[in-house]
């Protein structure tokens, strides 16, 4: 009866309990139970996200009598092993769900675990429910994907690592240019040199160079090329990459092309973008962040690909077993939201992503300024600040600071002129994704799960922000409430905080290790 009193109640024990409850009145609990064990069968019969999300007790019996059969929970077990799923604290064991023994064997983080059939199934479940929502938010011919506890980066070099057994002599990834760090590193981790292509001007928009691709990989030679790394989700004005150009000119070179899709999978244009690279194309793999698609905790990416051979080659790179608790997030966070759910809130996003241009669209008229005209991005914004500069040098990185202490998370001050090596690679412009962007401008993303609030209270702050600048050139009395939080926050940091955001932290002199 610890774990949960209903997953004992088989026939046999409805009958008996029928001598101490009138009959009916279990009959009725049974058939209610048989509703849940419905919805469970459907699963495991069809291997979908259901339409209609779960309610937590439906959740909990499924997830309990998965744990059930995983050998930490057999009543009878003796372990004389040195990994018996034994765990200290209670609360450990309830944050997981009693299911302990993590995914994978030594060999493949896809393999049925014998000591655990309980969280096999879990793992085999969650890829295929994952699986159907891909086809759902857009890529509908992917054939197969898994999940990872690792986070985007680290999953990008894993499939950097399976591309060198297929490619020994290749030594380079030609990229074209997004500042983000992790996807840099990714490259470098793996043992690779990124082949960096700075991208095109057209209008606002930052765009792929695919001339410039072309070039690279006649000059390298298409064998010393492991593979084009691509990106869709990016900060604007840079856009996603020319995916189906791309994806016909590493089918014409037999070079393999994966896509970073980091946070592609919420918007309906990245993921179309994918659909049809891989239609006319090449796509071997794409890759996307759990946390910033699904709103669980950072900590898992999706690989997913169109042949079902190279992705378990993936799979079988991963040495060891893996922590199951990814896989776990994000299957109770599909079942609790249903294919239903999951489709509202990617409406709900595309619906905020209006709402935030039209705002910033009329706040940047206010003061000067215009909304950076950048269609092919179809999740992040950017308001220009180069009046904002031209009244003040240093007001841009001020900006960025103030939105930090007004507690505005996420909105990214870029300047002009920052230069930044990592690993080596000496980037300049650094964090506009081009050397010369012809601006500094502010970045705000309508990404999965933002509010109608979230954007009212950003555009409202932002522009008491903006007119404490104004008042500042008039009266020559520094910019309103000058707090003591503010100026707690140095330059450097706010230059860390609010205009590096995902890449934040190393302030990278380290390209000598
Ligand atoms: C978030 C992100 C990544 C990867 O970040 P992780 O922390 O490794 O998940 C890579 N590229 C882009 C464009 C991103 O937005």
């Amino acid at each position: 009866m610890r774990t949960n009193g209903a997953a004992t109640m088989n026939s046999e024990n409805f009958s008996l309990s029928e001598r101490l409850v009138s009959a009916s009145y279990v009959r009725q609990g049974s058939q209610a139970r048989r509703g849940h064990e419905q919805l469970i069968r459907l699963l495991l019969e069809q291997g979908k996200c259901p339409e209609e999300g779960w309610s937590e007790s439906t959740i909990e019996l499924f997830l309990n009598e998965l744990a059930l059969m995983d050998s930490n929970n057999f009543l009878g077990n003796c372990g004389v092993g040195e990994r018996e799923g034994r765990v200290a604290s209670g609360l450990v064991a309830r944050r997981h769900y009693r299911l302990i023994h993590g995914i994978g064997r030594s060999g493949d983080i896809a393999a049925v675990q014998p000591k655990a059939a309980g969280s096999s199934l879990l793992n085999k479940i969650t890829n295929s429910v994952v699986l159907d929502i891909l086809k759902v938010a857009g890529v509908r011919s992917v054939s197969s994907c898994f999940v990872l506890p690792m986070a985007t980066g680290m999953s990008l070099t894993l499939c950097f690592l399976t591309l060198r057994h297929r490619r020994p002599k290749a030594k380079y990834i030609i990229w074209p240019r997004i500042d983000q760090k992790s996807c840099f590193k990714a490259m470098v981790t793996a043992g690779f040199e990124p082949v960096v292509v700075e991208n095109v001007l057209e209008g606002d928009e930052l765009r792929t160079d695919l001339q410039a691709v072309e070039s690279r990989i006649q000059e390298l030679g298409p064998d010393s090329v492991l593979c084009v790394h691509s990106t869709t989700s990016c900060f604007a004005p840079r856009v996603p990459d020319r995916l189906e150009e791309l994806a016909l000119m590493c089918a014409k070179y037999d070079v393999p092309h994966i896509v970073n899709n980091a946070y592609g999978v919420q918007s309906s244009k990245c993921m179309h973008l994918i659909q049809q690279g891989a239609r006319v194309g090449r796509i071997d793999a794409f890759v996307q962040s759990l946390d910033k698609n699904f709103m669980v905790p950072v900590g898992g990416a999706i690989i997913a690909g169109f042949d079902e051979a190279f992705v378990q080659e993936i799979s079988r790179m991963y040495p060891g077993r893996a922590s199951a608790s990814p896989s776990l997030d994000v299957l109770i966070t599909l079942l609790t939201l249903g294919t239903g759910g999951y489709r509202r809130l990617l409406k709900e996003r595309k619906e905020m992503y209006t709402f935030l241009a039209e705002e910033l669209k009329t706040l940047a008229a206010a003061h000067g300024e215009r909304l950076l005209h950048t269609p092919h991005n179809p999740i992040s914004l950017a308001m220009s600040l180069g009046s904002l500069e031209k009244q003040n040098q240093k007001a841009v990185t001020q900006l960025g600071s103030m939105l930090f202490t007004r507690q505005v998370s996420g909105a990214r001050v870029v300047p002009l002129g920052t230069e930044q090596t990592v690993s080596g690679h000496t980037f300049r412009g650094f964090m506009s994704h081009s050397a010369h962007y012809p601006c500094p401008y502010l970045n705000a993303a309508s990404a999965v799960g933002i509010t109608r609030d979230d954007v009212a209270l950003c555009v409202k702050r932002l522009d008491k922000c903006l007119r404490s600048f104004g008042r500042e050139k008039r009266d020559q009395s520094g910019p309103e409430e000058p707090s003591i939080t503010e100026s707690s926050v140095t330059e450097a940091d706010a230059t860390e905080l609010n205009t590096t955001e995902p890449c934040a932290a190393d302030t990278e002199g380290d390209s000598s290790h």
